[in-house]
């Protein structure tokens, strides 16, 4: 396969010039140089590219092209090569004026871009390349071209292959998917001797025939014995909340595990890209965030178990007592629940037989390369299926968006709102639910119902995304912490009197109805279910954690 093309446009010969050397500099030896002076010849280029089945990776357009938006020719790129970063050269005397942030918003938002970056000074300009490294990583992690890649090998979508991508993906391990029969995977198995389906083939060449969901824990971390481990704190889910709170709770001296029923990150790894985090001004992917957030509460000493739930809670002699769906047993002076919230069921039993089979709940951004030219249905109307819609259509046929209110703006934010009315390929269908479907082994039909007449309609369906709003992970906690009626819990000021009364001093403000036991993120009844407020939470449980272990309550 011929090595992936970076295409640079300007109509200014000498600052295309700037930009080319420095794209010659430091990328010619993995990918092809490709600099064009005008917009009609990149599209034309652009467009020969494509019929001929290359790979382009970014795009990087002047900000105005003959007096006509740069945006103009980035727009383009997206039907041509979908997982292409568009990225805007940006003067830097441009950088801070409102009428340019304003208009970049507008474009981002349209999805007629993805990126900006301010134009390469005289070498060498390190912010440049930082800038540049991260889109193409971005690029890499969509084409499936990351490094460090493993490959799952499997007879089916479905089944066990589609479990090990799951598994894979919530412990943000970088994979792909190969069929048995493609040439990717017939490289491996020829010479491989006799190998059962799936199997999962690791960047360093070992292959592992499937793997139990254990296994994989193992390789990730640590795993709960029976014999009940002391910590100072154990955080319940590794989420952005659970996350802070390790980070915090390690680089503050205290002996720290986070516990997750799956992997690292919670929804946010479901983000294509968190845009309003701050100290991210070109975006970050929940994925990446988690990542970054896992590195630096490991450097810190924070110890993490993978893929193990956590199914019952007690106080036990002044401490609290974790145990593990599958017997394990840990003990801590200090409890931070931070479970978070899940998508809620859609309760047609066809349709969730077909679950990892063309039906999904969340999972849009690594489903996403999966479902290219084909019809495409989500379920939901709040800011996260919007997301989802805006981000499959870059590689779906068409991605109807099936929303059981009158109008969008019931549920949606007005910028999401702005930008899924102008993504081309996503039609939305209000007063519409989803009451059956079907096919035979992997969904291909759906029934519609208006709310209205009651009107029942088949449509063809390839993938169906499910965003209907989300519960919280709380059903296994003891009926002594307290809840709303939701199931959220209560912390603090919120506690009922009954409760306070189990108290022998005030509650700390995550403080629940079991002393010792914190809560924080999306689980906290009152919380705001974004990712900024769930660190900021994990990070103050920890400070409040501090107060309880030295004044020993
Ligand atoms: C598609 C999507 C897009 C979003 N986009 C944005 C955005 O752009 N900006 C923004 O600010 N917010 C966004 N959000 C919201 C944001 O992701 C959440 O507010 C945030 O992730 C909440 O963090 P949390 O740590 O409280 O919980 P979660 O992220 O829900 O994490 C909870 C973790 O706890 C684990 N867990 C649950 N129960 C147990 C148990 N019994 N034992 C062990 N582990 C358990 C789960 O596996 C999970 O990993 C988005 C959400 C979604 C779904």
């Amino acid at each position: 396969m011929s090595a992936p093309l970076l295409v640079a446009v300007d109509d200014d010969p000498t600052l295309l010039q700037r930009v080319e050397r420095e794209l010659r500099n430091r990328y010619a030896s993995d990918y092809r140089i490709c600099c064009l002076r005008s917009a009609g010849e990149a599209l034309a280029t652009l467009e020969e590219l494509a019929l001929a089945g290359e790979q382009v990776a970014l795009v990087l357009a002047a900000e105005e092209l003959a007096g006509k938006p740069g945006t103009e020719v980035l727009a383009e790129v997206r039907p041509l090569f979908p997982q292409a970063q568009r990225v805007l050269l940006l003067g830097w005397e441009h950088v801070g004026i409102a009428e340019v942030g304003d208009a970049m918003f507008e474009e981002i938002a349209r999805g007629r871009m993805d990126q900006y970056v301010v134009r390469p000074a005289p070498p060498p300009d390190e912010s440049f390349h930082l800038a540049l490294s991260s889109f193409l990583l971005t690029w890499a992690e969509a084409a499936r071209r990351a490094p460090h890649t493993i490959d799952v090998i499997g007879e089916t979508w479905s089944g066990r292959a589609y479990e090990l991508r799951d598994v894979l993906g919530r412990c943000a391990m970088p994979h792909r998917f190969c069929l048995a029969d493609s040439a990717e995977a017939r490289a491996v198995l020829d010479g491989a001797g006799e190998r059962r389906l799936p199997l999962l083939v690791m960047p360093s060449g070992r292959i592992v025939e499937d793997p139990s969901d254990l296994d994989i824990a193992r390789s990730a971390g640590t795993v709960i014995e029976p014999a009940g481990e002391r910590y100072d704190l154990v955080i319940v889910g590794c989420g952005p909340a659970g996350l802070s709170a390790g980070v915090y709770g390690a680089s503050e001296g205290l002996r720290t595990l986070v516990v997750d029923s799956g992997s690292l990150g919670g929804q946010a790894t479901a983000s294509s890209a968190i845009r309003n985090y701050l100290g991210f001004p070109r975006g970050v992917t929940g994925g990446d965030l988690a990542r970054r957030a896992y590195e630096q509460a490991w450097i810190f000493g924070a110890r993490f178990a993978f893929m193990q739930q956590i199914a019952s809670l007690r106080r036990e002699d002044g401490h609290v007592v974790l145990t593990s769906e599958t017997g394990g047993v840990v003990c801590a002076s200090a409890v931070v629940l931070a479970t978070g919230a899940s998508y809620r069921r859609l309760g047609v039993s066809e349709l969730e037989a077909l679950h990892g089979a063309g039906v999904f709940y969340g999972a849009a951004a690594s489903e996403a390369p999966l479902v290219a030219g084909e019809e495409v249905f989500i379920v939901g109307g709040a800011n996260s299926a919007g997301q989802a819609a805006v981000h499959l259509a870059r590689y779906a046929k068409r991605v109807t968006l099936v929303v059981r209110a009158a109008a969008l703006e019931a549920g949606m934010s007005h910028y999401l709102v702005r930008q899924v009315e102008e993504t081309p390929g996503i039609e939305v269908r209000t007063g519409t639910e989803v009451v059956g479907g079907g096919g035979d082994g992997r969904l291909d039909h759906l029934v519609l119902r208006d709310r209205g007449t009651g009107e029942l309609e088949r449509v063809d369906a390839y993938a169906l995304f499910l965003m209907i709003g989300a519960q919280p992970r709380t059903g296994w906690l003891p009926p002594e912490i307290e809840r709303d009626p939701a199931g959220f819990v209560l912390t603090g000021a919120d506690l009922s009197d009954d409760a306070l009364g189990g108290f022998e001093r005030p509650p700390v403000g995550l403080e629940t109805s079991v002393p010792a036991v914190l809560a924080a993120g999306d689980v906290r009844h009152g919380s705001v279910k974004r990712v900024a407020s769930a660190v900021g939470e994990g990070s103050i449980a920890i400070q409040q954690v501090h107060r309880l272990l030295t004044a020993r309550v």
